[in-house]
């Protein structure tokens, strides 16, 4: 059942023309920063706005034949991925989510054509619910990061780097349950061995980074983050991604919520592009002087734009960013 290069070739194969093969763009001012070639592969201009679309896209085609409904119990960029892909198959999506999911979150996966079963009061209520939707009525569950065609799926966009940029020696990846950092290392290592692929996460709450540490998959306690794509664990019985990310990357860096506040700021004013805080990590790291020194081309994924907008202006516009029971107190950009 291991994974491997061809995985990602099938799944590039599977996935063309349903979702956009994005471009890899050198960031003039980043590079100036680095010292070598820097680029930004741009996720976020799929549909959905993140590459979350690869992997549910790969996952629905390669169910077993005469699916006919899926399920997954994410509310954010893979929920969202799930219900577009389902729709373009013409397959019936049903997300779970508990009853203090955001309306306005509900209500964009319910535009999707997606149908939203709201049950109980917890993530693990929304989970149980998702479960049995696959006993009893025949759904299949597409979890957001260890399934393996999601997996591989993820993995295309770092094939789409290496076939655009061969030269490329780091890869910063950002990172959290690590279907995308598990992808793209799998099929960046094996097309070079020598490049590096760094993962990268939020220095609170980072499942993956404490589940290497701990040599075993553990529980870490969320909290708010400028970077809430990357909260959550990877679940305690993990069956690939923990294992993936523990023997491919090359080393986790964790950034502050005050250096992911000044890369959203920087991408925003040196590039003019939208993200989201969890996209903007590698970015964060450069600026922080965290990574390993770069020997050639550096890139990283924007893995995603579905930002909260008006947090996302507070933060342009150096304001303070209320999170949770902390501030980030932030100051207007100046390079
Ligand atoms: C899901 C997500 C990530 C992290 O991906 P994992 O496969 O969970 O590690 C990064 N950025 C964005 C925008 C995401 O939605």
């Amino acid at each position: 059942m291991s994974l491997s290069l061809a995985d990602v070739f099938a799944a590039q194969k599977t996935i063309a023309g349903e979702v956009v093969r994005t471009p890899l763009i050198p960031s003039p001012f980043l590079s100036e920063r680095a010292g070598v070639p820097f680029l930004l592969k741009m996720e976020t201009m799929q549909p959905t706005g993140a590459f979350k679309l690869r992997g549910a896209t790969n996952a629905i085609l390669s169910a077993p034949a005469g699916t006919k409904a899926v399920t997954c119990c994410s509310t954010g960029n893979h929920g969202r991925g799930v219900a577009y892909a389902a729709r373009q198959q013409g397959i019936r999506a049903t997300i779970c989510m508990s009853s203090l999911v955001p309306k306005n979150k509900v209500d964009r996966i319910r535009a999707l054509g997606a149908e939203v079963r709201i049950v109980g009061t917890s993530q693990d209520d929304a989970m149980a619910e998702c479960l049995r939707l696959c006993e009893t009525d025949g759904f299949v569950d597409i979890s957001p990061f260890d399934d393996r065609h999601v997996i591989s799926g993820q993995g295309t966009v770092g094939l789409e780097m290496l076939q655009d940029r061969p030269d490329l020696d780091m890869l910063l990846v950002p990172l959290s349950g690590g279907g995308l950092a598990g992808g793209v290392a799998l099929a960046a290592k094996a097309i070079n061995p020598d490049i590096r692929v760094i993962g990268i996460s939020m220095d609170r709450g980072a499942a993956m980074d404490a589940s290497i540490k701990a040599g075993r998959p553990v529980e870490v306690t969320e909290v708010a983050s400028l970077a809430d794509s990357l909260g959550g664990g990877i679940g305690l019985n993990n069956r690939l991604s923990f294992s993936l990310c523990r023997t491919l990357l090359d080393d986790i860096v964790l950034v502050s919520e005050e250096e992911i506040y000044r890369a959203l700021q920087t991408l925003y004013f040196e590039d003019s592009h939208v993200a989201e805080g969890a996209s903007v990590v590698g970015i964060a790291a450069l600026l922080a002087d965290k990574l390993p020194k770069p020997k050639g081309p550096t890139a990283t994924i924007v893995t995603g734009r579905n930002v909260d907008m008006a947090q996302f202006t507070d933060a342009i516009s150096g304001r303070p960013v209320k999170l949770g029971d902390t501030l980030v107190q932030g100051k207007a950009y100046d390079a």
